[in-house]
């Protein structure tokens, strides 16, 4: 597979059936790396979004949520396997769309999908209710079902594994949906629907709508969805909440973080400043649990810094399409600019940028910027609470664990936070203290299609991964039997 040999899919897969948007209307997708056209892409609109969610309930009434749990298991196999044999397209695919590198496409995104593939579709017969004792001859159990249509709305950051990591959960769970990805990376989402049609999906199983805004709104007030799975920022999570006034759904939102990357002085300070690097340019800062907020204790604070500036110089930064790339195109350049605005006002702020903050010289197409690095941070200022999903930096210093832990509890967020210190005692003290949903003690962005995964605070509400997953895309309903001659309060 090559660039020119890679055609993209970019019609509406509405019950199994490609088609355009029924208004003829389309938008184009850019590649951020050159700033060109990519493709058009069908843009939906309300009919459209009534026709998805049409096509998904009768495919849910229609053998789905009936199906056998390990048969709907054997299909999700054969996506994780079918997955495989698209390797280079989907990587190609997400690079040419989101600038993303493709050392990281092609190989640690495809690869989690299938993992995650594989994960939901051994967890399909594995779901079970419980039976409770009750005074006999009453019996009671809970059943574990699924909601029926369900809609999943992603963003742009990691296409593929945004839309993997709602589809197998989702599907899983005997439930059928209607996926929107970001209006900005449609392309791998498409190829995905194709791949699952091949591998045996019922048709209207999984039906993807392309679109922006409109589309995302009309299909979270469809009378007929009953769970909406939002990742993506919090002010759209607000109001996908605020449209609850048009009818109430179940609701699992994956928000926007500011991360604390908490760094103590005996830790080991290389692999500290390897992560904490990795940390803020990974997918070029534009990923929610980003450490973006570096507390680094007070008298190490020079040396790291140093040794921060040190390893970000060594970075690679370009093609994205060029295997040894490292750090990538920002998404677009509304996005580009949003960013450069913050570090404006970083300095604006009276914060110090000590490295980066410029588009490298050598970049002259497409929206590239160097890692960006601040000192002299406090953590009111607007750069250290407000998300910039780029790459940059706020270094904030501590001088002891009680005034870490307040630092890293003052935001609104609450999505994921790092601790590096050989200390156990404080490894375990600070997993207890910091507000978040995900901790990770001298490792940083270590996730498993196993594990479960959300925010707290301003970050969201519910899971996402792991068995907690089958609570977030099943209903529990409880049945109670009278076996013998139980005598009904009501009668006597
Ligand atoms: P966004 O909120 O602008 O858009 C997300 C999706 O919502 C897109 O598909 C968009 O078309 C759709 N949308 C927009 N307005 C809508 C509306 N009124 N109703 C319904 N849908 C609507 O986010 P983005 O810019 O695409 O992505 C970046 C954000 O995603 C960041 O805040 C980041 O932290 C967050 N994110 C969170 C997680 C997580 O797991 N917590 C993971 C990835 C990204």
């Amino acid at each position: 597979m090559t660039i020119q040999t890679l055609t993209f899919r970019n019609q509406l897969f509405i019950n199994g059936t490609w088609r355009d948007a029924s208004s003829g209307k389309t938008f184009i997708t850019y590649n951020p790396a050159t700033g060109m056209p990519l493709t058009e892409v069908a843009e939906a609109g309300v009919t459209d979004v009534d026709e998805a969610v049409q096509a998904a309930e009768a495919a849910f009434y229609g053998g789905w949520r009936d199906l056998a749990a390990d048969e709907r298991g054997e299909i999700l196999y054969r996506i994780a396997d079918a997955l495989e044999n698209y390797r280079e397209e989907l990587g190609l695919l997400d690079t040419l769309d989101a600038g993303r590198p493709i050392r990281d496409t092609l190989n640690k995104d495809v690869t989690r999908a299938i993992k995650t593939f594989r994960f939901f579709a051994g967890m399909t017969d594995k779901i079970r209710g419980a039976h409770i004792p009750v005074q006999p001859p009453l019996v009671n159990y809970t059943r574990k079902e699924p909601y029926g249509v369900v809609v999943a709305i992603t963003p742009w950051n990691y296409p593929l594994n945004n839309a993997v990591t709602k589809i197998a959960p989702i599907l899983a769970c005997g439930n059928t949906m209607v996926l929107k990805p970001a209006e900005q990376t449609s392309l791998s989402a498409l190829k995905l629907a194709e791949i699952c049609k091949e591998a045996g999906l019922p048709d209207g199983v999984l039906n993807v709508i392309t679109g922006g805004s409109e589309a995302g709104e009309a299909l979270s007030i469809h009378p007929k969805i009953r769970k909406v799975a939002f990742t993506g920022s919090t002010s759209v999570g607000k109001k996908i909440v605020e449209n609850s006034k048009y009818g109430l759904k179940s609701y699992t939102l994956e928000l926007g973080g500011k991360s604390p990357n908490i760094v103590f002085a005996d830790a080991d300070l290389e692999q500290a400043a390897e992560a904490s690097v990795f940390s803020i340019c990974m997918n070029q800062g534009q990923t929610c649990t980003a450490g973006t907020r570096l507390l680094v204790e007070e008298n190490i604070a020079e040396t790291f810094v140093q040794l921060l500036i040190e390893k970000a110089k060594k970075l690679r930064i370009g093609d994205p399409l060029d295997p040894s790339t490292q750090i990538g195109s920002l998404i677009s350049k509304e996005q580009y600019e949003r960013v450069k605005s913050y570090i404006q006002l970083g300095v604006a702020e009276g914060a110090k940028l000590v490295y980066g903050g410029i588009k490298p010289p050598e970049c002259t197409e497409g929206y590239f910027l160097l890692p960006s690095i601040f000192t002299g941070i406090k953590n009111d200022m607007r750069i250290a609470q407000e998300e910039i999903f780029g790459p940059v930096l706020s270094i904030i210093t501590f001088r002891d664990e009680q005034e870490a832990i307040s630092l890293a509890n003052d935001t609104s967020f609450g999505l994921a936070a790092a601790v590096w210190t050989k200390d156990l005692q404080r490894a375990h003290r600070l997993s207890d203290k910091v507000e978040a949903g995900l901790i990770w003690v001298n490792t940083i962005h270590t996730l498993s299609p196993s594990s479960p995964y959300g925010g707290y605070k301003e970050s969201g509400t519910g899971l996402e991964m792991g068995l907690e997953a089958a609570d977030q895309y099943m209903k529990t309903k409880s049945v109670w039997i009278n076996t013998g001659n139980w005598v009904s309060p009501f009668s006597i």
